[in-house]
């Protein structure tokens, strides 16, 4: 593995994202099926203090799927017993043998007639909860104007200008903000364990999947579907660019199949004309979308008389169980069963996380958005 970067739990994220992304998980969890909301959240989230106290306030059996630090906080626990006593079996060991001092203290808050059932931190967090309604209501908006049609758009500077329209934005402002959003940090990452573990430990190793493929040998070839100019300015602005030769970089851009499997059959083509590889060839296709692992099987039959063997891999950062990590774990088990390999890999969702991307520029239009009224009601104060 190359040199990972290291991401505390505590820091991995910048606190005004973090602040963000916890409103528009508040607002998620606003349902009556809180619990299967919330046990369907990230490790991370699920670590959450703020979080995990908004939950437990309404059903304390979430305090099973609160991270194990959580199981063992006083004030959590406190919250979780407090809305019921069935969530005692899910709080940690020293919180159980804990249990009389904790419920006497319960008892005595309602005893004094206070009833304080939640603390100020949990108030905070209910208030966050309303204050969180609108603010996801302005970025729903946001994401709507931004995501229609324009991914697939074979005319983004278009779609650019129409945008710019809707929110009342200077298209240039908005390229900028999109482009900005299209970082090294988006690239996919694998880590060293499986995040339960690594949660634990509070720790984890993360590496860019590129960089991986690269250090155990591999020479992958892109394989990606969109505007030809937009496609290839990602490859740039997230740096993956220089993980491929300029002739491994496929760009389809009519959303028809023909046109797609076309540019896979370039692929194929350029394989077979390298008479140095031997027979049989196993091509790896990996892609988020059923449907192009559909179009690249269907050329099975054609090319295995010809030598080429075609395997795939449905990619899905959301899923531990076909994420990069498991991705990177699998190819090279395959490669110890096929070493005259050939890996092609899709851009959107599995080189880089673009829909990740896209919701970071939604935020950060928002985010301009209200400091420009802030400033102008400053100014009108002012005035
Ligand atoms: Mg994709």
């Amino acid at each position: 593995m190359p040199k990972g970067e290291v991401l505390e739990f505590s820091e991995g994220l910048e606190e005004q994202n973090k602040t963000i992304e916890r409103e528009e998980i508040l607002k998620k969890l606003n349902v009556p099926n809180i619990i299967e909301v919330y046990a369907n959240l990230s490790l991370i989230w699920r670590a959450d203090k703020r979080l995990a106290l908004a939950v437990i306030i309404r059903d304390g059996l979430a305090l099973h799927y609160a991270s194990a630090e959580l199981q063992n906080d006083p004030e959590v626990v406190e919250a979780a017993v407090a809305n019921t006593e069935l969530a005692w079996p899910f709080a940690s060991n020293d919180m159980q043998a804990r249990r009389f001092e904790i419920m006497a203290r319960i008892e005595s808050k309602l005893k004094s007639g206070r009833a304080e059932r939640i603390t100020e931190l949990q108030r905070e967090t209910q208030r966050e909860m309303e204050a969180s309604h609108e603010y996801s209501r302005e970025l729903e908006r946001i994401k709507a104007i931004i995501t229609k049609n324009f991914w697939k758009s074979p005319d983004p500077e278009k779609n650019i200008r129409i945008m710019a329209k809707e929110l009342a934005m200077d298209p240039k402002e908005v390229w900028k903000v999109i482009e900005e959003a299209h970082t090294p940090e988006i690239l996919v990452k694998v880590s060293n364990k499986p995040l339960v573990e690594a949660l634990d430990q509070k720790k984890i190793e993360m590496y860019c999947l590129l960089e991986a493929l690269k250090e155990a040998g591999f020479t992958p070839a892109v394989w990606t579907l969109g505007n030809k100019k937009w496609q290839l300015k990602k490859l740039e602005l997230t740096g993956a660019k220089k993980y491929f030769d300029e002739e491994h970089i496929f760009v389809a851009e009519n959303e028809k199949t023909d046109e797609k499997t076309s540019e896979l059959r370039r692929i194929f083509d350029k394989i077979l004309e390298d008479k140095s590889r031997g027979r049989p060839i196993h091509v790896y296709i990996v892609d988020d979308k059923q449907k192009e692992i559909d179009a690249a099987m269907g050329l099975s039959q054609v090319y295995e008389q010809q030598g080429i063997i075609i395997h795939n891999f449905r990619f899905d950062l959301k899923n531990s169980q076909a994420d990069g990590t498991k991705f990177y774990g699998w190819i090279l088990e395959e490669r110890e069963k096929h070493s005259n390999l050939v890996l092609v890999l899709d851009f959107d969702q599995v080189i880089a996380d673009t829909n990740g991307a896209l919701d970071q520029a939604c935020k950060n239009i928002l985010i301009r958005k209200s400091k420009q009224e802030k400033q102008e009601s400053d100014h009108a104060m002012a005035a």
